[in-house]
């Protein structure tokens, strides 16, 4: 499939030359390739078609399906901890979820019929995986290699912009325990997982009590003989968020489906409250304490064992790892055929797993909930103009700027990349987010003649220097091991400083002051031929600017952001913690008021 252009009624521009031909602002030609077709390169491919004309967009996706890791994590009872009415993007309710917390499966579907109704699939190309992208000297952009992986035939591809959707929950890790390659009973991974392994009346090995083996363990327990549970680290298990598990009636959808504004009340209510956690992250607050305090008495009445109890109760904060509500997980731990050996594997053999305890202990299947590789260094070669490969810039420590970009790396944009709030509230929130920063920057490429922009190293440095800084009041810089770091006292490179809506506001506007930008010939060739875009459009009121009345929208930010988020409307909102307890505010700055 070549190209899937968006329809437009312009004509492909590509120098300064023939933009003096035409009117201000002209919308030449850009070429977008974006690797991933997960929810955010799904988005993209969305907000493109709506929001764009004269743009060719290609989204090259490794596997042969859409949706991303909702497509890959299918391992037994696979599911989000977020309410499911507000894990889908702001503008694309679903009536009728069957449960408060739904399967990865029922995601998938979300998000597969996402693409479907607004003809996503169009733009991509399944199976196909992106090996390397360099920087074009002579275009500019990047030459993308890609592998067809039905045939082995390896692409290249060019583009102006390469936007990075791969997502940083996706590069799954086999554990780094030597033998690993001389197990000769069945062998899975979480994220990887083989649907045609039948578990029932084998003994099981799990590695691991992450999110993904604490969902794993009480889902598999009932059906298989035996599980040998090996756990090396302490961890918090949250209850649920707020909400507790609970299938909807077929009334409750049909409300949600015909009541007007019932469905919206009951989501904003739900992300009132998950944005209502965020002090829950900051230590020495009443909040974090009271967490912490009601999570302990609560792992102390759900594993009933002193043995476990001191091995599996963090004394690291609350919130230091990624909190899971561990529906059945800490009970399961209890039963009569789970066995939990607490320490390092030292290695594997051809039966199962040696501990440093000594003991050999055999399995027929081995499930590896190991995670992922959270490096952020992208999977395949990113060589900038100057050849510095980003593989190579990013080893030690991921640097970003504002979780989307790179200095020296111009055109080249990240989805959920370096520090940005993966963990701190909502993710698709920020993913919209961060889609509309992108094409902010798009939008610009495309109408003032520029051929390069990134971010500069200043900036980056900056941003870094401030979100250290801002770390050291949160839990996550304790000493815990946790994918949000490359070590546990390294620096925090998987999350934002500051709460989503946080994030959100500091991403309404690109920063200009923050970009290198090159142009394409003299900087006002934008300009064009003296003629605007209004005398162009023989729809258009050529006297808009003309009123009755001043009905501007607000200039200052301020005026604009009470604008935005509906100030005056709720009577006063408060943070909660998992206790059900309101936050008393003592982590919350107050503004001055003007
Ligand atoms: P993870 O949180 O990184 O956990 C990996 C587990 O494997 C840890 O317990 C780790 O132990 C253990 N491990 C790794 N190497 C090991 C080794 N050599 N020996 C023994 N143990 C080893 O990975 P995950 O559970 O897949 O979760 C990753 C993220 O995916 C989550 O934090 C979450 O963001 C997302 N997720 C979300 C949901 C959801 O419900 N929304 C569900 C699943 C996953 P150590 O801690 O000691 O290193």
């Amino acid at each position: 499939m070549a190209d899937f252009i968006v329809p437009s009624t312009s004509r492909p521009e590509t120098d300064a030359e023939h933009r003096l031909q035409g009117p201000i602002h002209a919308q030449r030609h850009v070429r977008v390739i974006c690797i991933g077709a997960g929810a955010s390169g799904l988005l993209l491919a969305y907000k493109l078609q709506r929001h764009f004309s004269n743009i060719s967009l290609t989204v090259y996706e490794k596997n042969p399906e859409v949706s991303g890791t909702w497509w890959e994590n299918r391992y037994p009872g696979c599911a989000c901890d977020v309410p499911s009415h507000n894990y889908t993007w702001s503008f694309e309710p679903k009536l009728d979820w069957s449960a408060v917390y739904a399967s990865s499966r029922e995601i998938f579907q979300y998000f597969n019929a996402f693409a479907r109704k607004y003809g996503l699939h169009n733009y991509v190309k399944v199976q196909h995986q992106v090996t390397g992208a360099y920087w074009n000297h002579q275009k500019g952009g990047y030459n993308v290699t890609i592998k067809d992986l039905k045939t082995g035939q390896e692409i290249s591809h060019h583009c102006d912009v390469l936007v990075n959707a791969s997502g940083i929950l996706n590069n799954w890790r086999w554990p780094a325990i030597p033998g690993l390659d001389k197990y000769k009973g069945t062998l899975l991974h979480t994220a990887n997982w083989d649907d045609n392994v039948n578990l029932n009346g084998r003994h099981v090995g799990l590695i691991g009590n992450g999110s993904s083996g604490i969902q794993v363990l009480p889902t598999i327990q009932p059906n298989v003989s035996k599980v040998t549970a090996f756990i090396r680290e302490p961890t918090w298990v949250s209850p649920v968020q707020g909400l507790e598990q609970h299938v909807f009636s077929d009334q409750e959808r049909l409300e949600f489906a015909t009541k007007p504004g019932v469905l919206l009340e009951y989501r904003r209510n739900v992300e009132r409250g998950l944005n209502g956690q965020f002090g829950i992250f900051l230590k020495g607050t009443n909040t974090n304490n009271e967490t912490e305090a009601y999570m302990k008495s609560q792992m102390q009445e759900r594993l009933h064992n002193p043995y476990l109890e001191e091995r599996l109760i963090p004394n690291w904060h609350v919130g230091c790892r990624r909190l899971t509500p561990g529906v059945g997980y800490l009970e399961a731990l209890g039963k009569e055929n789970v066995e939990v050996v607490y320490g390092e594997i030292t290695r594997i053999t051809e039966k199962g797993c040696v501990c440093d305890n000594g003991n050999e202990y055999p399995v027929d299947v081995l499930i590896c909930a190991t995670g992922f590789d959270t490096s952020f260094k992208p999977r395949f070669p990113v060589v900038g103009p100057n050849g510095k490969n980003l593989q190579d810039v990013w080893k030690e420590e991921a640097q970003s700027y504002l979780g989307v970009a790179a200095a020296e790396f111009p055109n080249y944009l990240i989805f959920l990349g370096p520090n940005c709030p993966i963990g701190n509230g909502p993710v698709l929130s920020a993913i919209e987010c961060q889609a509309d920063y992108m094409l902010k920057l798009i939008d610009r490429f495309q109408t003032n003649n520029i051929s390069q922009f990134s971010p500069k190293q200043e900036a980056i440095d900056d941003f870094i220097a401030h979100k250290d800084q801002f770390m050291q009041k949160t839990v996550w810089n304790d000493a815990c091991r946790s994918w949000y770091k490359g070590r546990p006292d390294g620096p925090v490179t998987a999350l934002w400083p500051g709460s989503t809506l946080h994030y959100i506001e500091a991403m309404m506007e690109v920063r200009l002051d923050d970009w290198e930008v090159k142009y394409n010939g003299n900087r006002f060739a934008w300009l064009g031929n003296g003629y605007s875009q209004t005398e162009l459009d023989p729809t258009a009121d050529w006297a808009f600017y003309v009123r009755d009345k001043d009905d501007d929208e607000p200039l200052s930010r301020g005026r604009k952001l009470q604008l935005v988020n509906r100030s005056g409307t709720m009577s006063r909102n408060v943070g909660v913690n998992f206790t059900g307890k309101r936050d008393t505010g003592e982590s919350k700055a107050i503004a001055p008021k003007i």
